[in-house]
């Protein structure tokens, strides 16, 4: 049977009533043909709300809507409760779902919602006559098919405007601007067009001025004028408002990703609280976050930008480590048992939770509680697996290091920080020499050892953060095999990682500092190709281009490897850009691991650390291809091209080619040393000669004669390689200060 709607269509304004009596105007969001009723909503109490009404209640309140063949029947007493409308508030919500569901289906994408709180005021905002420079947005409508809502990055901004948003939610315009009621209504017979429009206006009139106090009063309840954002709050509330928070919680099951990315998001600390930092990121469900970026139009109106990042699994800020760790570390405990090599990253800006993810809970005193911590939580782990029957036979020893990486060199932390060599040999097999490796049987053992490492990392330190951001800590839980050989059966590393912010000091004033820079953007770089060469099973590796992923260059590779990486967001306002960068490397390293129906996740990215700078025509056979290092970074140049710009590498290059040249030069030193140290005991072995009672002179007086000849011979070779090493580290030296000159000359400029 079809049902005759009248004059009603999606987007009319029309009066209904409440179950208490009160009579208000509403928006037509839905025409329900099967219920003979139609669905509106309306802006009330800093909430969309909204609710089905039958067509029945409708034409007896707005009878200027009916076919004339229609006949509304009698009027409720007013305060009566309707008897077949209920509020449904929250099947009103669901419907809202929508766009979570665009956030899920549609993989990463930057929305301008809807002017914030309502799809009522998003569509009468729309339904004003657009600013020439402002499309009007579509499929921010509640009602849109899911293939239009997935196009949203096409929208553009609507200003936020809050008094005229509340005074046009009254203007009763439609969607061609013309008043109220629409044109298709039919004539009526009791009043004169003219009375019925001084009535209409009226009323309006009068709705216009209540709806403005009640702003008024809202803007009232936010206004801080010690909070410059406190607009961007009130957005913020209303555009959570509007989306069905499912957050992750332990009954969801753990997927299996040989490559797993996910988000974890921090509280705001006190001190931001007290600074009134406003929290822009939302987390709605278990594997979305979205960023509400502010932004301000050059007549000033403000506006959100809303970017929608989607990942193996999203955790808010009432996640516990416990729970984070479920979902990431603990599924690759399982694979170093079965022979694999796993790695478990936490990558981030400064500040933004990597330490208190990995090493463990800070919140219960100013201590850090390890055993919080992935690290701990994995070796528990790793001890429990050891006794199941299914591992037993196989005779295994667990054993842990400890080390970090700084500026591209390594040092132990369960050695007193000694710097250690990183050699590989003919067969490409990485060898940290001189790793500490020590045996653990319990978990107190492991507790001591990470505190141990803790200490030497941040000693002579006034800050955890202040050396901490500036290099990777490695911690490996390392399966051997027991018996003479202890031959390796699997490895866990567990790494916190450089805050990535540090990435951007290349132009520093201190060549410290830039190399610092230079390093840890390489290395971040240089993971996320691995980690991409890895999930599309590539044969070569540019794991030469850092010092980080050559160290871990057995876990990108082989089937059995694992890797997982925790991108850890700070939640407030002035992070938003850090936090903009980290889930866009973040999802970097997903889009490698795309799944079948999954939506190709945006591909042009502005640049990110170096900033956008002019591209120099250089092609990559410039830059030094001998060096195996070097050809590595020139892979890595040409595969994140969209992201570095190419004097980023060319400081990366220099840098790369300093750092050679300086171990060069330290081998060097090292082996004339050796040299001289060996002379020297020989020389001490024929004096000692001297003193013996059958001493033969003559053969030491020729014995002491070759050898001093040799020792001389071998001294000279040793000191001209020395010298000609330091020659060419000066002139590195002195290269790598004309680049960083050069870079800071362009970049001047280009302000
Ligand atoms: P990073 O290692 O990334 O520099 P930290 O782990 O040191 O950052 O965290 C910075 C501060 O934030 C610490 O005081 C820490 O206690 C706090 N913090 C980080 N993550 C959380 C969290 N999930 N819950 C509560 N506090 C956190
Ligand atoms: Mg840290």
């Amino acid at each position: 049977m079809s049902v005759d709607f009248g004059a009603l269509e999606k987007g009319s304004s029309i009066h209904i009533r409440r179950s208490n009596g009160r009579v208000h105007k509403a928006i037509v969001t839905q025409l329900q043909p099967s219920s003979a009723s139609v669905t509106v909503e309306w802006f009330e109490d800093d909430e969309t709300k909204g609710k089905e009404v039958t067509l029945e209640m409708i034409f007896e309140l707005n009878p200027e809507l009916a076919s004339s063949n229609l006949k509304p029947t009698q009027t409720p007493a007013p305060g009566r409760p309707a008897s077949r409308e209920k509020e449904s508030y929250r099947s009103f919500r669901k419907s809202k779902g929508t766009k979570r569901t665009e956030a899920r289906q549609g993989g990463n994408r930057r929305t301008i919602l809807p002017v914030p709180g309502s799809a009522l005021r998003a569509q009468q905002k729309e339904n004003r006559s657009p600013s020439p420079a402002y499309q009007p947005r579509r499929s921010v409508k509640n009602d849109a098919p899911a293939s239009s809502r997935q196009s949203m990055s096409s929208n553009i901004p609507k200003p936020y405007d809050v008094d005229s948003k509340m005074s046009n939610a009254n203007n009763n315009v439609n969607g061609n601007g013309s008043m109220m009621p629409p044109p298709k209504a039919p004539p009526r017979g009791r009043k004169s067009n003219v009375v019925d429009e001084v009535e209409r206006l009226r009323r309006n009139r009068e709705e216009r001025r209540a709806a403005q106090v009640i702003e008024r009063e809202r803007r009232r309840e936010f206004y801080d004028p010690n909070n410059a954002n406190w607009e961007f709050a009130i957005m913020i509330k209303e555009f959570r408002a509007t989306l069905d928070m499912k957050p992750l919680t332990a009954a969801d099951p753990v997927l299996d990703h040989r490559i797993c990315v996910c988000v974890r998001k921090r509280p705001l600390n006190k001190k931001e609280i007290n600074r009134k930092e406003i929290d822009v990121t939302t987390i709605p469900s278990k594997n979305v976050v979205m960023v509400s970026e502010p932004k301000s139009k050059v007549d000033m109106t403000k506006y959100l930008e809303n970017q929608t990042f989607r990942f193996d699994y999203s955790f808010d800020d009432t996640c516990t480590n416990e729970m984070v760790y479920w979902y990431t570390a603990r599924p690759l405990v399982e694979c170093i048992f079965d022979g694999g090599m796993a790695t478990c990253f936490a990558y981030g800006q400064t500040g933004s939770g990597k330490t208190h993810t990995m090493g463990g809970d800070f919140t219960a005193g100013k201590s850090q509680d390890t055993r919080k911590g992935i690290y701990a939580l994995a070796a528990q782990d790793v001890f429990h697996q050891l006794q199941k029957q299914t591992y037993r036979h196989l005779n295994l020893e667990v054993h842990a290091s400890f080390f970090e990486i700084y500026s591209g060199k390594v040092f132990d932390l369960l050695n007193k920080k000694c710097r250690l060599r990183v050699l590989e040999d003919g067969r490409q097999q990485v060898q940290v020499v001189g790793l500490q490796e020590r045996r653990v049987s319990t978990l107190d053992e492991v507790l001591q050892l990470i505190a141990e490492g803790t200490r030497c990392r941040t000693s002579g330190v006034t800050s955890a953060n202040q050396h901490s951001s500036r290099s990777h800590a490695v911690f490996q839980l390392i399966l051997r095999r027991s018996g003479p050989r202890q031959m390796l059966h699997g490895k866990f590393s567990l790494i916190d990682l450089a805050g990535n912010e540090r990435g951007a000091d290349t132009t520093s004033a201190d060549r410290q500092t830039r190399v610092e820079g230079s390093e840890i953007n390489k290395s971040l770089l240089a993971l996320k190709e691995c980690i991409r060469a890895m999930s599309q099973n590539k044969q070569h590796l540019p794991f030469r281009a850092s010092k980080l992923t050559q160290v871990l260059r057995d876990s990108f590779i082989g089937e059995r490897s694992r890797t997982c990486m925790i991108a850890t967001i700070s939640p407030g306002i002035t992070s938003c850009e850090h936090t903009l960068n980290t889930l866009r490397y973040a999802d970097r390293v997903k889009e490698l691991a795309v799944e079948e129906g999954m939506e190709e996740p945006f591909k042009k990215k502005p640049a990110v650390g170096g900033g956008p700078l002019d591209r120099i025509e250089e092609s990559p056979q410039q830059m030094n291809l001998n060096s195996p290092n070097n050809s590595d970074l020139a892979l890595i140049s040409s595969l994140c091209e969209n992201e570095v710009s190419r004097e980023m590498f060319e400081v990366h290059q220099t840098v790369s080619t300093l750092q050679e040249i300086e171990e060069e030069t330290v081998e060097s030193h090292r082996n004339f040393l050796h040299g001289v140290t060996a002379a020297m005991s020989q020389s001490a072995n024929l004096f000692n000669m001297t003193e013996d009672v059958d001493f033969d002179p003559e053969d030491y007086v020729s014995k002491l004669k070759d050898q001093l000849r040799a020792s001389n011979e071998e001294y000279q070779k040793l000191r001209n390689d020395l010298m000609e090493k330091l020659d060419t580290f000066q002139a590195a030296l002195l290269e790598e200060e004309a680049v960083s000159r050069n870079m800071k000359n362009r970049k001047q400029n280009k302000h």
